[in-house]
């Protein structure tokens, strides 16, 4: 299955890919998968992963072995410019 179309990020210029969510929302993610897992009671999660499904899940990215899946993180994450559009000129 294959769900999502590549792109280019307007404001850095990056491929990203967008994947549409189970709620019928574009989102644009980066290329490379990151593996997650889900917060254990009590803990935060700190990302947004969008499975390749297009389900989004609140998670934390694996460092270790363990993880619960994997998927795609928001490009708002972690585009380098992101700052910028909040910045005043
Ligand atoms: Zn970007």
């Amino acid at each position: 299955m294959n769900n999502g179309n590549f792109g280019t990020c307007r404001s850095c210029g990056r491929q990203i890919l967008w994947i549409r969510t189970t709620a019928g929302k574009n989102m644009p993610v980066d290329t490379a998968y990151v593996d997650y897992v889900l917060p254990k009671e009590g803990e935060k999660a700190t990302e947004k992963i969008v499975t390749p499904n297009g389900e989004v899940v609140s998670a934390n990215r694996a460092t270790g072995e363990e993880r619960d899946g994997f998927g795609y993180i928001s490009h708002f994450a972690t585009c380098p410019n992101a700052a910028q559009h909040r910045r005043r000129k």
